[in-house]
């Protein structure tokens, strides 16, 4: 017996006009990362549970939402939840680390095991970048330009890109741990993630979406209180080659990311957009000390961002940006009988070897049925066939915008539609 069953839920189907916006979207990225320098790289959509499940990962997106399985051969396979570890872990296989820089991009869909709402899917789409190679402040400042170029010129306006450091990883143990002993006399006022965080992974409680207005937590101690002085110059560079750069940004000394593999520079672009609702961060990203270590290659360090595709697109909405063209055909050919679907086919065939699009009706209908499609698609030219174009080898043509007739063989049609010169 066949059960049909609905798509799983947090997930949904791309079709019409949605594909359309998607696929353009796609484009318009990849041509900004390509001036940028960044090339692709698709790596797979399932990948050995070790590369995200690192003794260092303590996230809830790690730990709580990602989908693990077992294959035939009793491997243990997870569906990537994030672009950057398969890319680091496809940079240290394939030894990438040979070049002093690597600059790569990546579309493609990811899964999280999260509560579905506005803006958040089980499966969904990411543009994520990710530049390997030496720790650089011009190479951070970069990155956070190159998001900003994605968002200017795709026209959004309402868009804030939020900056912080959180000091280099070697240092963040003493500051976990001033951030615990704060957070310890407060644990009764915690949510109950928090209270969990407290000693896992305290930066977490600052940007918690349930504490992070209490007192205390606004209260709390900042990365950047701890910073060390090179940590604070790193900092000041990264500032600096941003003012330069002329990218607009706002420190938030609160930010802080949902993996553990960030150290340094870290942000967030947000979406001030009236309508939008709480899923407002359009990208994030941050540098990584010790990532492409821990997944067996070299001491690099990286700096990469991820968007999300749905929300840039809901964004593009609601600003009324819209990047594809309306769909439309450059003729639908109206027939009446059979002998004249013999001369339609023939038109049909020597039109589309033109290049032009071009569409007839498939089920014999009614003169005005057929209208009413060819106006439904948006086509430019009616082309008319019936017995006595049948006999003269010359075509009735109607431009639909100007309604303007006229009678024409089919190398004047050609030539007409082509050069734009109808009336
Ligand atoms: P993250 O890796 O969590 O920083 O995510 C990067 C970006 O991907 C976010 O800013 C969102 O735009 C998007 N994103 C993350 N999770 C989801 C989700 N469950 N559904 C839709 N978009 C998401």
């Amino acid at each position: 017996m066949i059960f049909l069953e609905n798509r799983p839920k947090g997930t949904y189907d791309l079709f019409n006009e949605e594909i359309k916006e998607f696929t353009k979207l796609e484009e318009h990225l990849k041509k900004v990362l390509n001036k940028y320098g960044f090339t692709e790289i698709r790596t797979p959509i399932f990948e050995h549970s070790s590369v995200f499940h690192r003794d260092s990962e303590l996230s809830d997106m790690v730990t709580k939402e990602t989908y693990n399985f077992q294959d035939k051969g009793n491997r243990l396979l997870t569906l990537r939840p994030e672009g950057t570890a398969g890319v680091i872990r496809a940079y240290v296989e394939n030894k990438m680390y040979l070049k002093p820089l690597t600059k790569l991009y990546y579309i493609g869909p990811f899964f999280r095991y999260e509560r579905p709402q506005k803006g958040r899917f089980r499966q969904f789409y990411q543009m994520g970048m990710e530049a390997i190679g030496e720790q650089s402040a011009l190479l951070d400042a970069e990155i956070v330009s190159v998001s900003y170029e994605v968002i200017k010129s795709l026209g959004l306006k309402n868009v804030t890109i939020n900056l912080n450091t959180l000091g280099k990883s070697s240092s963040q143990p003493q500051y976990k741990e001033i951030l615990t002993n704060y957070f310890t006399p407060h644990i009764e006022e915690l949510c109950g993630d928090c209270k969990r965080r407290i000693t896992e992974n305290p930066l977490r409680i600052l940007d918690c979406k349930v504490d992070q207005q209490k007192e205390f937590v606004i209260e709390a101690p900042t990365p950047i209180d701890y910073l060390d002085q090179d940590d604070l110059a790193f900092y000041n560079e990264v500032k600096n080659n941003l003012r330069m750069m002329n990218v607009p940004f706002v420190e938030n000394k609160r930010l802080v990311r949902g993996l553990d593999y960030y150290g340094q520079t870290v942000f967030e672009i947000v979406a001030d957009i009236k309508g939008f609702g709480s899923q407002n961060v359009l990208g994030g990203g941050g540098h990584y000390e010790n990532l492409v270590k821990e997944l067996g290659g070299p001491d690099k360090s990286g700096i990469g961002v991820a968007f999300g595709l749905e929300r840039l697109l809901e964004a593009l909405r609601l600003e009324g940006i819209k990047l594809s063209e309306d769909d439309y055909l450059d003729a639908y050919i109206i027939t009446f009988g059979e002998a004249e679907q013999t001369k339609a086919l023939e038109v049909l065939t020597t039109l589309r070897n033109e290049d032009f699009k071009v569409s007839i009706d498939y089920y014999k209908r009614s003169f005005k049925a057929q209208l009413r499609e060819a106006l439904s698609l948006n086509a430019k030219y009616l082309i008319i066939i019936g017995d006595q174009e049948l006999e003269s080898n010359i075509l009735t043509v109607k431009e639909t915008k100007t309604e303007v007739q006229k009678e024409m063989t089919i190398d004047e049609f050609i030539r007409k539609a082509k050069e734009n010169d109808y009336t």
